[in-house]
């Protein structure tokens, strides 16, 4: 922290650090095309984006909500109008009333997600050997042989980062022919050899899918205590915002190495509070905000007075872009509002005031790039694919009830459910409902109903709210695009998720 800064952030000794590093890797973002190193039936689309115009950014962000499709924004869209006036609900639906941040973007179209082929992967293809030798060892529970068509968070993102098809489980890159892992350089990357500084933040720990496929290459998401040593080590990403200090925690590593000291060694400055991060005024930046392995609270569950100490994604945008944007050769900063898709795993109905704080944290980077002081900037807000099919309206009636979804002060299965679980008698149990959900009349069965399986709250709330579950898992469905800056009318089409990385290098002319 003591160390010169040579004005971008960076440090001398980082600085030629990061170039040996560079000159180790193995493939560039688009080198891959048509290149016997893409087996497994990959396809390297990178520079797909023909009619961008080249170069015209300075500056691009990706914003990435997690297991977001439509039925999720009108959630959000559905319960801000209600909290912004109910009486006036559901007329002032209309965006042109109350409407979404995301609204504010100049384009808007469709994505394809689908991952790479599965199937050729585990037949045809050597680098099942390493990928689905790792799969099961971590948490790759998302990862599997045959689930042809439904994309993970990990193969989805590579494709948005790499432009490359990828397996699912995959962090940055593809599999090759020959039973190897092939990285495929970033956008991130591509953005910081031209000079940019760079960032990732996000609300799950920093190690977790999203975030890793731009800022690192292993053959499985699991691999997180690597995956969070090439953040600090290989890659030098400015800005790492977000949880997990335990994958840098040498009493938590299994290597028991001390990333927390290298990164300071490095320039970091390390933050695990909202309060620290505002203070803040030069990159490079480590902000982890909890302490163990776990992503951020819920939103619900992260109010002021919860003490949680955490920031909001909003907070964390705000500051990652004032400090990326010190730079005048520009930045490229990914976000992810991360937990939309926990709660669809979850079917808890706390998503649409978690989709809903991704929205502010969306207005917060527009108000960037919309500002016609500062230099162009390129933004794509998208998905990287539904989660838990999600339905507004349920079993028939033609309602969905806002108000039950508003009165929630608490998420269901992270908030609710443990509070039940300690409860010791049904009053306690009313009173909890009563306190943090709004809830003053759960007739006996739900409540027997609760105290014997605290989770099932969750089933109450969304049988009050009329809100729907087809899956606990995620699903094929396209997923909404918007885009504002340089080349925003690319994405008034129907895309797929390969031509997103493009996108940002035809902007950014790398
Ligand atoms: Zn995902
Ligand atoms: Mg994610
Ligand atoms: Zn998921």
């Amino acid at each position: 922290m003591s160390k010169p800064n040579t004005g971008d952030g960076r440090t001398e000794e980082r600085e030629s650090h990061l170039a040996a590093s560079r000159r180790s890797f193995l493939a560039g973002v688009g080198a891959l095309a048509g290149s016997a190193a893409l087996g497994g039936g990959a396809t390297a689309v990178t520079g797909a984006t023909e009619g961008t115009a080249d170069g015209e950014a300075d500056s691009a962000i990706t914003f990435i909500t997690d297991g977001m499709g439509h039925t999720q924004i009108t959630g959000a869209r559905y319960l801000k109008a209600y909290q912004a006036d109910s009486e006036a609900f559901p007329l002032n639906v209309d965006p042109a009333k109350t409407g979404l941040q995301m609204d504010r973007h100049e384009a808007q179209g469709t994505m394809t997600v689908f991952p790479d082929d599965p199937d050729e992967l585990v037949t045809d293809s050597g680098a099942a050997a390493t990928a689905l030798s790792t799969i099961g060892t971590g948490e790759n529970e998302h990862a599997c042989t045959d689930c042809d068509g439904v994309t993970d968070c990990a193969a989805a993102a590579t494709s948005m980062s790499g432009g490359v098809k990828a397996y699912n489980g995959a962090i940055g890159g593809v599999a090759g022919e020959d039973g190897e892992f092939v990285p495929v350089e970033t956008v991130l990357e591509a953005a910081r050899d031209a000079g940019k500084s760079t960032g990732l933040v996000t609300n799950t720990r920093i190690t977790h899918a999203t975030p890793a496929a731009f800022g690192a290459h292993v053959p499985e998401r699991g691999m997180e205590d690597e995956i969070a040593r090439q953040y600090i080590e290989e890659t030098g990403v400015d800005v790492l915002l977000g949880g997990g200090k335990a994958f840098f925690d040498p009493e938590e590593r299994e290597d028991g190495e001390d990333l927390l000291a290298t990164a300071e060694e490095e320039g970091y400055e390390l933050v695990e509070t909202a309060d620290e991060l505002d203070g803040v005024d030069q990159t490079p930046v480590l902000g982890l905000f909890t302490d163990d392995d776990s992503h951020m609270n819920y939103y619900l569950d992260r109010l002021p007075e919860d003490g949680t100490g955490q920031p909001g994604l909003p907070e964390m945008v705000e500051k990652a872009i004032e400090l990326l944007s010190e730079n005048e050769e520009g930045f490229f900063l990914m976000v992810e509002s991360g937990r939309v898709d926990h709660c669809g795993h979850a079917n808890d109905p706390a998503i649409a005031a978690e989709q809903l704080e991704g929205d502010e944290a969306v207005g917060a980077c527009l108000d960037y790039v919309q500002d016609d002081s500062n230099p162009p900037t390129t933004m794509v807000t998208t998905a990287d694919h539904e989660c838990g099919g999600m339905s507004l309206a349920r079993d028939g009636p033609y309602n969905v009830n806002f108000d039950v979804l508003d009165a929630m002060g608490a998420s269901a299965t992270e908030g609710l459910a443990p509070l039940i679980e300690e409860a010791d008698s049904i009053e306690e149990i009313r009173g909890i409902m009563d306190d943090h959900a709004g809830i003053d009349d759960m007739d006996e069965y739900d409540v027997a109903r609760v105290q014997r399986t605290p989770d099932d709250v969750k089933e109450v709330l969304n049988e009050r709210a009329l809100v729907g579950w087809t899956s606990d898992g995620h699903t094929a469905a396209d997923v909404p695009t918007f885009a504002s800056g340089p080349n925003a009318e690319f994405v008034n089409a129907a895309r797929d998720n390969t031509d997103m990385a493009g996108l940002i290098t035809d902007s950014l002319g790398l």
